[in-house]
């Protein structure tokens, strides 16, 4: 009987586990927290926004995003959700494509997944940190702070650095490096931007829905719309996380908002200017009234020169359009990111021209494979990363596991 170990027991570690010991090999999976699946549990707000039906190759990035084709065809988010239904978990799939488990709870996932390891017997060895792998004979030789085991194929599931707190680390990369492989520079995806933005501060808490554009140089590298939130740093949200990989790329990224995407700047500045005929006992602090958040508001009024406190009688055409430009292109240097703590994917990884991804065994050494975030992979935010891990797992293990 062929035996595999796996390193890591998350997302890609399980499934990997659970399609080799299916197909007949005896599974060990490794796992250096006191238990597997600690990042997948606190996954999409800890409501696990587990896949996306709309997962293809362009929603992945990397040296070649291309890698991820072979083992997104094989194991597709139909098929995923179809497996998962097989071990009991029932999803739900929202109109832009993203998959949640129906109980809305990330645990529900875990569960499936641990509990079907154990039917399948599955060994599980947490608090159990693979620090060196190294070839042994035809095989491999692991070792943990507590001794080392044999195994005839390993397979490096170790995930990236971001999510420090939930089990990134950069030990994965070590491992496969020990072993001849290579690592590109790494960064961060899906990740909070600082800003240097005096009005940072005062926007803090809000939450807005905007369109973003990621701009270097004046030249835009990315857009996405959908929810900002205004924190003391800067700028989070989904909408932030999405343009984040790109915004990082350059080194002077000015992110802009336009925070009334539903008008259009003429038209902002009409409604702003009709205010001194409808409500002429207004302020310009609260020219913005109905259109955007008070202290957003206030805030455009502010980063414009104006005084809140003189009346909206006092507002000219030229002024109406300053403001409204203002409110459609309201811009924040980008200064960094939020680091590895917060961010919830490592762009980079270990070079995938170095695997096969038809088989995602190592070019360099039979029998090694790597699946997930480990390798140079990174998906857009909406569930393409853990489909990535299913799909890439799957994939591993079912090669890891051929006689
Ligand atoms: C807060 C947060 C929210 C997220 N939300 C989503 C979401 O909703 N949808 C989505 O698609 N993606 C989401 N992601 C990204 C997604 O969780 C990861 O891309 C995915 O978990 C990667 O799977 P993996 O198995 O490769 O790595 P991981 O899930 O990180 O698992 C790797 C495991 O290996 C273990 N390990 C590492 N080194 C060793 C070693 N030497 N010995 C033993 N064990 C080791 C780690 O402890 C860890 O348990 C989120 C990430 C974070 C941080």
């Amino acid at each position: 009987m062929i035996t595999v170990a796996v390193i890591g027991g998350g997302a890609a570690g399980m499934m990997a586990a659970l399609e080799a010991a299916s197909r007949g090999a005896a599974v060990s999976v490794y796992e250096r927290q006191n238990r597997v699946g600690r990042k997948l549990a606190v996954t999409g707000n800890g409501r696990c926004n587990l896949s996306n039906l709309n997962a293809s190759p362009a929603a992945y990035h990397g040296a070649d995003g291309s890698f991820a084709e072979p083992a997104l065809r094989r194991f597709s988010p139909e098929e995923t959700l179809s497996y998962f239904r097989s071990l009991g978990l029932l999803t739900v799939a929202e109109p832009d494509g993203r998959v949640y488990p129906l109980s809305d709870t990330s645990g529900s996932v875990v569960d499936v997944l641990r509990f079907a390891m154990e039917a399948l017997g599955v060994r599980l060895k947490d608090s159990c940190e693979v620090r060196s792998l190294e070839r042994y004979g035809e095989g491999f030789r692991l070792t943990c702070q507590d001794g080392s085991v044999e195994a005839d194929r390993v397979i490096v599931a170790c995930g990236g650095m971001a999510g420090e707190r939930f089990g990134g680390t950069g030990l994965g990369y070590r491992l496969l490096e020990s072993l001849g492989h290579h690592c590109t520079p790494l960064r961060w995806s899906l990740v909070q931007l600082r800003s240097d933005n005096p009005y940072c501060r005062s926007l803090k808490g809000i939450r807005a829905d905007a369109e973003v554009s990621a701009l270097c140089r004046g030249e835009r590298l990315a857009s996405s719309a959908g929810e900002v939130q205004f924190t003391d740093y800067g700028l989070s949200g989904p909408a932030i996380f999405e343009i984040s990989r790109s915004a990082l790329s350059c080194p002077k990224t000015v992110i802009s908002l336009d925070l009334v995407r539903s008008v259009s700047e003429s038209e902002l500045a009409a409604m702003l200017l009709q205010r001194k005929r409808s409500t002429p006992q207004l302020t310009l602090g609260d020219v913005f009234l109905g259109t955007v958040q008070n202290r957003i508001g206030r805030v455009l009024v502010s980063a414009s020169g104006l005084k809140a406190s003189e009346s909206v009688r006092s507002l000219g055409e030229k002024t109406a359009r300053t403001l409204a430009t203002l409110a459609k292109n309201f811009e924040f240097s980008v200064i960094g990111d939020m680091g590895a703590a917060n961010a919830q994917v490592t762009a980079g990884g270990i070079l995938t021209s170095e695997f096969d991804p038809e088989t995602m065994e190592s070019r360099l050494v039979s029998g090694l494979y790597a699946c997930g975030e480990v390798l140079d992979i990174d998906g857009d935010c909406g569930g393409y990363n853990l489909q990535w891990a299913w799909s890439s797992g799957r994939l591993a293990g079912m090669s890891a596991a051929e006689v």
